[in-house]
């Protein structure tokens, strides 16, 4: 089996190498030397080596560069078939397949959904209505407008923005189930458009996690672009260490985080982006659905720590665009209630973190000073 090494960012590589050395097995007194008790610590060895089979795996999906690494005996297994279903969610749900189901709907105006593109509209719908339209899946013609769905970008003029905004509005788009059949179908008025590159990755995550306990895996962790996802503990009984990139600085992190089963999520304008060579303006991929032009109100990263993957990816994107003083008050209302946390950097440098994360935040640079948001 081939063994490598997770890769997820510098600070991940750096404490995995010294799990390296925590997980030794411990020496164990032999106080009758019989040949069972050789057998029994043998048998014990062999299984403790299986829990600790590595498999990784990279596959290029969903537009990004992923990493799918599990541990024990049905690692690869598990990672083969994580590697399926994330191939299978982007062709239900890639706006640039002509072929996927959002592609049909993009065309058509609507259509019937299937159950699981149901269920992520309609979780779009609640980030929609609870971030008060920062999180809208109508900003495609926007997105596409600047060029950010063909890399044919450009700066669009006051009046086509004006024009290409009057489509964006998710409060327009009807689903309606019929009561015999069941089926529920999505309408949306001429040229509008749906996209749900700002939660799918989130989802797919999670569903790679459930497949990986299908599998028996205790033990794992995966990064769809960015959008970690970690199963359980390492290897060595410890948490899972996962750097958060400086927005600044793609070869550093801004700090880490010490956790176990739980996405950690990042959003910031770095990830995508053109500069306008006129006015050398950077526009990024993350647009503020009040404007039509790319968010740009205080934040330039924001990391959303939660077991829900699809509500992670959903809020880093949201919180993004609220920008510094509504995603702090968006957090004292909902990271209790909803089962998140937070960590966000503003563009002066400040370091935003919820109140329950402090004491697992690891300080890479040694002087970090941290903002926290009471949540209770
Ligand atoms: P993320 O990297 O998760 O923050 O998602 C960014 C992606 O979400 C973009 O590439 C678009 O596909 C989509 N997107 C951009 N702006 C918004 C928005 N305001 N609401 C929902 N999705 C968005
Ligand atoms: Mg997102």
């Amino acid at each position: 089996m081939k063994k490598r090494r997770i890769i997820i960012t510098a600070l991940c590589c750096m404490l995995a190498s010294s799990a390296l050395c925590a997980c030794q097995p411990e020496q164990k007194s032999d106080s009758n030397g019989s040949i069972v008790s050789e057998q029994t610590e043998s048998q014990e060895k062999q299984s403790e080596e299986a829990a600790q089979e590595e498999y990784t795996e990279d596959v290029f999906a969903m537009d990004t560069y992923m990493t799918l690494t599990a541990y024990g005996e049905h690692a690869q297994e598990a990672v083969k078939a994580g590697i399926q279903e994330i191939e299978r969610l982007d062709a239900l749900w890639s706006t640039g397949n002509e072929n996927s189901e959002i592609a049909a709907i993009n065309r058509d105006g609507g259509g019937v959904l299937s159950d699981e593109t149901l269920y992520l509209v309609n979780r779009a719908l609640e980030l929609y209505e609870s971030t008060e339209g920062a999180f809208d899946i109508s900003i495609y013609p926007v997105m596409d407008l600047w060029g950010f769905t063909t890399g044919d970008f450009s700066v669009p003029t006051e009046s086509e923005l004006q024009q290409t905004m009057a489509l964006v509005g998710a409060d327009r788009l009807q689903i309606k189930t019929d009561d015999e059949t069941g089926e529920s179908t999505l309408s949306m008025e001429k040229g509008m458009q749906i996209d749900l590159g700002g939660i799918a990755k989130g989802y797919t995550s999670g569903r790679v996690m459930d497949i990986f306990r299908e599998y028996g895996v205790t033990s794992a962790i995966i990064n769809l672009g960015g959008n970690v996802f970690v199963l359980g503990n390492k290897t060595d009984g410890s948490k899972w260490k996962v750097g958060i990139q400086d927005p600044e600085d793609e070869t550093a992190s801004l700090g880490g985080i010490a956790i176990s089963n739980k996405a950690v999520i990042t959003s910031g304008g770095y990830e995508r982006y053109f500069e306008d060579e006129d006015t050398g303006i950077k526009y990024h991929h993350i647009i503020d659905p009040k404007t039509g032009s790319s968010a740009n109100n205080g934040l330039i990263s924001v990391t959303i720590i939660s077991e829900d993957g699809t509500l992670a990816d959903g809020l880093s994107t949201s919180l993004f665009v609220m920008g510094t003083e509504d995603a702090v008050t968006y957090c004292e209302e909902h990271c209790e209630t909803d089962g998140f946390d937070v960590i966000m950097e503003t563009e002066s440098g400040e370091i935003y973190i919820t109140d329950d994360l402090v004491e697992d935040f690891i300080d890479i640079n040694g002087n970090t000073s941290l903002k926290t948001i009471e949540t209770k």
